[in-house]
């Protein structure tokens, strides 16, 4: 049995935007979810309350060594008034996963399902309608303890904020142009690439506004050793078809195990495609392209769930996936998985918590 969790209520409430106003990650809703650790105690007090500044220690570990660790999901309204979570219990398995891999001490996972749908349950109203639109969630655990030492820290903050957030595509899902950089990596075999913790981010802005200069949407990240095989696309896990197969470089070493990942590689084994997880060298999907067998290439991610590729320069080369235009098993994919998140598909993979 899990400590219950306290509820203060804010005595002032923000005005929610219209769903045409949202963008993302800048409006937050009335309450967060808030727990705290020390080494003597454990994790105790969860409790939700108003959404506000946190007070932190300027010696606190998180603000100088970033031992911290987060996730993102989203709940989705669907055409019947329900609300629904996708996937929530898998994303706190990786809070946990990501948490171990800092030192940070490991949620109950029973409580934290409970925080995110009692949390979810008192926005309710803060949950968008328009298809597209959602609320996004996210889980942070930073360290808190104030000690310049370099060491795990003995206390933490666990809290939940909640944002809800615009169409990816509002004018429809149009492929991007991507850079394949060879001057920077993201992530090396060992270290932190396959969780989620904020420095892999910080260490990718640097490549991905260079990008973004020369007129580019995001960067493909390259392997840390070779530079040589396929290893992410800006923030999102990379899939390619190639004259029929499916092929995603595997997960866990330097890349992620996204949960919209793991969801189109269960549905396209599913509908009987040929599916492998498997190093992919940039110069083979160069040299598909010059045969015409690249057919598809697509991001996924919660933010975007399905993002198409159009294009991807490499050493001056333009490798032009499918004329440009986004490819069928891309769009079958969007609109399966967005189904079942709206409810509007069935839900036979139990992927969905109804708040
Ligand atoms: C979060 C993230 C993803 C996508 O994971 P989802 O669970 O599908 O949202 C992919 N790559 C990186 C580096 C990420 O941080």
């Amino acid at each position: 049995m899990s400590e219950p969790i306290r509820i203060s209520r804010a005595s002032v409430k923000k005005p929610k935007p219209k769903d045409r106003e949202l963008s993302f990650g800048t409006v937050f809703t009335d309450h967060m979810f808030v727990m705290d650790f020390q080494e003597e105690k454990g994790w105790y007090d969860p409790r939700i309350e108003p959404y506000g500044p946190l007070s932190l220690d300027p010696a606190a570990a998180v603000l100088h060594y970033a031992q911290a660790v987060f996730d993102g999901l989203k709940a989705f309204r669907g055409n019947d008034g329900k609300v629904r979570l996708f996937r929530p219990q898998k994303h706190l398995d990786r809070i946990n996963i990501s948490a171990k891999r800092l030192c940070i001490p490991p949620l109950d996972p029973e409580l934290a399902l409970k925080a995110l749908v009692t949390l979810v349950g008192i926005e309710k109203d803060w949950v968008p309608s328009t298809v597209g639109t959602s609320l996004y969630v996210r889980p942070t655990i930073i360290a808190n303890e104030a000690f310049l030492g370099v060491r795990p820290a003995k206390s933490y903050l666990y809290y939940v904020i909640l944002s809800p957030v615009g169409a990816y595509y509002p004018e429809g899902m149009n492929p991007v142009k991507i850079l394949v950089v060879d001057q920077f990596v993201r992530a090396v075999e060992g270290g932190v690439g396959g969780v989620k913790t904020g420095a892999n981010y910080a260490a990718s802005l640097y490549a991905s506004e260079d990008a973004k200069h020369e007129g580019f949407t995001q960067v493909l990240w390259l392997d840390g050793r070779e530079r040589k095989y396929i290893d992410e696309v800006g923030t999102m896990n990379i899939m390619l078809k190639i004259d029929g197969e499916v092929i995603t470089p595997p997960a866990g070493g330097t890349i992620l195990a996204g949960v919209t990942r793991d969801s189109a590689l269960a549905l396209m084994r599913e509908w009987g495609l040929r599916v492998s997880e498997r190093q992919i060298a940039i110069d083979e999907v160069a040299a598909a392209a010059r045969r015409g067998t690249l057919e598809e290439v697509w991001g996924t991610g919660t933010a975007a769930v399905i993002s198409p590729v159009g294009e991807l320069a490499y050493k001056g080369e333009r490798i032009v996936v499918n004329g440009g235009k986004i490819g069928a098993l891309t769009k079958k994919l969007y609109d399966a998985i967005v189904g079942i998140q709206y409810g509007t598909a069935p839900d036979t993979h139990g992927w969905t918590v109804v708040v």
